[in-house]
């Protein structure tokens, strides 16, 4: 099933520009059963990477395809190419196949890429930032199920940034105004404590004692959800359609440009990380 030259769907015409095609099927070589064997993990595997169990790693596709520098589906011998290639820098057997020992040096490069998470592992939680540096959401930035309505000033510029840039080059974002609006950002610790307790949805003890959204940079972005599950609803249905839209898909491949990283586990849960690579002021 894997696509004889990768299409880069959602990519940004300056990156459509420079890219090379890339080759992604061979009918023969060293990875074709890698490939096949994927194909079938990627909705079988059965595992627990954060904890719940789940089937498959198709949630996890596009982190792992940006990671590896590459667009070839999931199932193709280029991408158990590439991931022979990750494998060996990183000192795993180089199978080109897609498992759970592979998977936790994916998540561990992603984790470290959050200082929240680094200051969590040191034993630190960061406070929040100055009042004065927080700023509101416009009408038009705040998702019909927000929380919250203020992030940190520059937070808020490379968000605003980076969801123009997104509307310019994907017409499904700038048709729908829902998606990519703010559905949590900023929130004040103790009042994120009182509703961990009222509404007994704090993901356990760790996120009402210590959240990334008392920074201030942590923003929930929406990027759309399965009918009848929550916008942010962590069922394992729920997430595998987010991993499948537009405005996921394109955050995948474009959100560093502006500053902001992913947390694997929650599709819609960005941290700015800054300062912002790619967009002039
Ligand atoms: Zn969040």
């Amino acid at each position: 099933m894997g696509l004889g030259v990768a299409v880069a769907v959602g990519a940004s015409p300056a990156s459509a520009r420079t890219s090379q095609a890339e080759v992604c099927d061979a009918d023969a070589g060293p990875y074709v059963a890698a490939a096949q064997a994927n194909g079938i993990n990627l909705y079988a595997l059965e595992w627990a990477p954060f904890g719940p169990a789940e089937m498959g790693w198709e949630t996890y596709a596009p982190l792992i395809q940006k990671e590896l520098g590459t667009h070839c589906d999931p199932s193709s011998p280029g991408f158990a190419e590439k991931l022979a290639v990750f494998q060996t820098l990183h000192n795993l057997p180089a199978t080109g196949q897609m498992d759970a020992g592979t998977f936790t040096v994916f998540r561990g490069l992603w984790q470290e890429r959050r200082p929240f998470i680094l200051a969590r592992i040191r034993g630190e939680c960061p406070s929040p930032p100055p009042i004065a540096e927080l700023a509101y959401l416009t009408a038009g930035e705040e998702h019909a199920e927000r929380m919250t309505r203020m992030a940190r000033r520059d937070v808020l510029e490379a968000y605003r940034a980076m969801v123009a840039t997104a509307r310019a080059e994907v017409p499904e974002l700038a048709q729908q105004p829902e998606l990519l609006q703010i559905f949590s950002s900023f929130r004040e610790p103790e009042a994120d404590a009182a509703r961990c307790a009222r509404d007994g949805n704090c993901d356990g003890v760790r996120r009402a004692a210590c959240s990334a959204h008392r920074t201030g940079t942590a923003l929930d972005i929406y990027v759309g959800h399965l009918l009848g599950y929550g916008v942010d609803s962590t069922h394992t249905h729920n997430r595998r359609y987010m991993s499948q839209t537009a405005a996921y898909r394109w955050m995948v491949r474009n959100a560093e440009r502006f500053g902001f990283v992913p947390y694997a586990f929650e599709p819609w849960h960005w941290e700015w990380v800054g300062p912002p690579q790619g967009y002039a002021q």
